[in-house]
């Protein structure tokens, strides 16, 4: 039989214990010179090579090595640099300052990679001059080969670049052509370094959109292989399924291709016959952006299959090991539930089982991870039995009824006043927490700090004059993980970091077995909150959405079930603040549009879903109990029948960066529920002005009724000073004070 190679697409620059974030914030905060952070960095560029050449990959991805962002050395490298960082030396601090902006000019903006939680910076082509800067890409190739490293320059390709990139007076394709001889350059030097082939990322192909491009992206690519090249490019795509008919005519060595995220359509198209079967197939069947061991003999059976196409296979994961953690070494993990996960480095051992079954008849690897697998997944945790049945999914009464019965118990005013939730995360609440982790302080001396805090904050909102208090969130690290600690069915790691964007990396809680609810997580903190005042305190949740979308989810049912467990648990903790004499319950859905699925035609269904498990979650309690949510984008227009279906008392939306375009989608739509339309920006340290604040209440009362209409920042202000929070929910308070004085109850619309 035809052998296989293996190949990995990319892997977490990290480092095992975050190595790669601690060089680079020490760099930034001086303490250490620029030739120490080189040094720190090409040691783990290093380890890096060298740990992905021991699991006998046939090549290891140079390039996705980056001091911040690929796509950021990207836009160096063909010297795409923002009109007001222009005339500086292109070098590392160029790098830094771009991306995070200096005392003179604002960084440029990071938007998420496709629907992972990476983010990009974002190119900026005004008045640019592209040329190709000193090539880095070719420098890290040659350092590979000094490590006897069989290497694969990875570099994102050109339609994919310009289409995440904004600004500038050509139209994209005029883009693609500036950019086509600068890639020729590059490309050609890494050849003739010695390169076997060069890995270029496609994954906008995978888009519905890519359609739109595909006249450019041929002339791209025929442009390439004129010139000597096509032998040599890889076109990598991945996160879906591509047009393998439009793809096929694209005249390169091969295609990468996700067969994990795909839904099932590239194997089907390739079965259909519209791929060549002189062309490689780069198949990524190892789930890059999930944390399960694989099923093997399943991989087993799709390399089989593939092998009837082409005449050249090369396994690898579906996408860059970027979105996963880096091993499972440093975790204490309870072995039933390590047998069944896979960080970076596991991941790149099941690809060489696969490659010893296949090319040396060895299945002792390859057995003793199936065994594991199996064994994993035939555990009780993954067995419990629930009642979705019985737990409502629409309130009792209608938006109207509850309404009055609401109001009977809270009494609110006018443009009633709120916060989101979190009040300043400072040093001393972090240093506490940490302390009490690790067992430096007792369970009550920080239960004292907290309730201190809290009490605090409460005086804090009374002095303002808000209408509806929150406590704080003093006891949360992250909004998910600290539920995720408190639910049954969650593996919170100590090390499974991920890259979000530059030196931030997250934490996803790990969902391994059946989600349960088994004590109160919230109600102690909210009920001391509200014991020390008679405004309502707000009960501050994290919704079902939201907490799987911000997890690693299991795959091995349906993942609307597990959302829908994740909504049985946070309704009992709804219900256990409602029964604790809660008044407002906010469950937090910020991350409900970001999980869009890539192609359009799947996005009714998952909204759906989405709707049904929030509506799970909340639907329980009494007309009297007002339900909250908060979302934390614009772009509402596009999903706003969903968001009416959540049927939600109030929502909140983050809005103040794009005020207009909002207020242009309520224009067209009538919202008839409670609504707080965030009316300044917590992003920014500024204290904005009384006018502004009222300008933007103004301005929305146009097109929202008045007596729905909530005043509130537009997020939460963990990230904030004390000092800032205070000021501008001063400001903020007086601004609605005077509209309540000038209220002449004018009828809306
Ligand atoms: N309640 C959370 C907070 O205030 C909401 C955070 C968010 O929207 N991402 O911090
Ligand atoms: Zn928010």
């Amino acid at each position: 039989m035809m052998t296989i190679q293996t190949s990995n697409l990319g892997f977490p620059r990290l480092g095992r214990k975050r190595e790669w974030k601690k060089a680079i914030e020490s760099y930034w905060s001086k303490k250490i010179t620029l030739d120490e952070l080189n040094t720190t960095l090409t040691d783990l560029h290093k380890e890096n090579l060298l740990l992905q050449k021991n699991y006998n990959l046939d090549s290891v991805p140079v390039g996705d090595f980056s001091l911040y962002d690929h796509i950021l050395d990207t836009s160096l490298l063909f010297n795409i640099i923002p009109e007001r960082f222009q005339g500086n030396p292109v070098n590392t601090d160029l790098l830094f300052d771009i991306a995070r902006g200096n005392k003179e000019n604002v960084a440029s903006a990071l938007i998420k990679w496709f629907n992972t939680n990476y983010h990009y910076i974002v190119p900026e082509w005004d008045n640019v001059e592209p040329k190709v800067n000193d090539n880095i890409l070719l420098e890290r190739f040659k350092y590979a080969q000094t490590l006897n490293v069989n290497a694969h320059p990875v570099i994102v390709g050109p339609i994919t670049f310009v289409k995440l990139s904004k600004g500038g007076n050509q139209s994209f394709e005029e883009k693609v052509e500036t950019l086509l001889p600068l890639y020729k350059q590059v490309l050609s030097e890494l050849v003739e370094a010695g390169a076997e082939y060069i890995q270029i990322d496609e994954p906008i192909l995978v888009t519905d959109e890519s359609k739109d491009y595909e006249a450019i992206t041929k002339k791209a690519y025929d442009y390439f292989s004129e010139a000597g090249l096509g032998e040599k490019l890889v076109i990598q795509t991945y996160f879906e399924r591509v047009n393998l008919e439009f793809v096929n005519t694209l005249p390169v060595k091969g295609y990468g291709l996700d067969f994990v995220h795909d839904n099932g359509y590239n194997l089907a198209q390739i079965q259909s016959g519209y791929l060549d079967k002189d062309k490689a197939i780069y198949a990524g069947i190892i789930d890059g952006r999930n944390v399960w061991a694989a099923d093997l003999e399943d991989k087993k059976q799709l390399i089989e299959t593939l092998q009837e196409f082409t005449d050249e296979l090369v396994i690898q994961p579906s996408s860059s090991l970027l979105h996963v953690p880096v091993s499972l070494d440093d975790e204490v993990l309870d072995e039933a539930i390590a047998d069944g996960i896979s960080f970076a480095t596991e991941k790149l051992e099941e690809l060489d089982a696969l490659k010893r079954l296949f090319n040396d008849n060895d299945e002792s690897k390859f057995n003793d991870l199936q065994e594991r697998y199996t064994r994993f997944n035939k555990q009780d945790f993954k067995n419990a039995e629930y009642d979705f049945d019985s737990v409502r999914t629409a309130r009792q009464s209608s938006f109207e009824d509850r309404r009055v019965a609401q109001q009977e118990v809270l009494n609110l005013p006018d443009l009633p006043t709120t916060t989101i939730g979190s009040f300043p995360q400072t040093q001393e609440v972090r240093k506490k927490r940490a302390d009490w982790k690790n067992n430096r302080i007792s369970d009550e001396a920080y239960r004292e700090f907290l309730e201190n805090e809290i009490a605090r904050w409460i005086k804090i909102q009374e002095d303002i004059g808000l209408d509806v208090f929150v406590h704080g969130e003093f006891e949360r690290n992250d909004m998910v993980e600290y539920f995720g600690e408190r639910l049954q069915g969650f593996l919170v790691t100590k090390y499974g970091w991920v890259q979000s964007y530059g030196s931030r990396a997250v934490k996803p809680p790990i969902i391994y077995g059946d989600v349960k609810w088994t004590e109160p997580i919230t109600v102690e903190e909210t009920k001391y909150a509200q014991s020390l005042t008679d405004r309502p305190v707000k009960g501050m949740l994290t919704g079902p959405v939201t907490i799987l979308n911000w997890s690693f989810e299991r795959v091995d049912i349906p993942r609307e079930q597990v959302q829908d467990q994740i909504a049985l648990a946070i309704n009992e903790e709804v219900l256990a603040l409602e029964e604790a004499g809660i008044k407002v319950i906010q469950v937090d859905e910020p991350a409900l549009r970001e999980g869009l699925p890539l192609r359009s035609e799947y996005h009714e269904d998952y909204l759906k879903k989405a709707v049904h498990s929030f509506r799970l979650a909340t639907s329980s309690v009494k007309d009297a109990t007002q339900i909250h949510t908060h979302m934390c984008y614009s772009q509402f227009g596009q999903i706003i029948h969903a968001i009416r279906d959540l049927d939600a008392d109030v929502i909140s939306i983050e809005t103040s960066r794009s005020h207009g375009d909002l207020i242009k989608d309520f224009e067209d739509i009538t919202y008839d529920l409670g609504i707080g339309l965030g009316v300044y920006d917590i992003h920014s340290p500024r204290i904005p002005k009384e006018e502004e604040i009222t300008t933007a209440i103004e301005r929305a009362l146009q097109n929202i009724d008045r007596s729905l209409f909530w005043v509130n920042p537009d997020c939460g202000l963990k990230t904030r000073k004390e000092e800032e929070v205070k000021e501008a929910l001063t400001v903020l308070v007086d601004s609605v004070k005077k509209l309540r004085e000038t209220n002449d109850p004018a009828p809306a619309k």
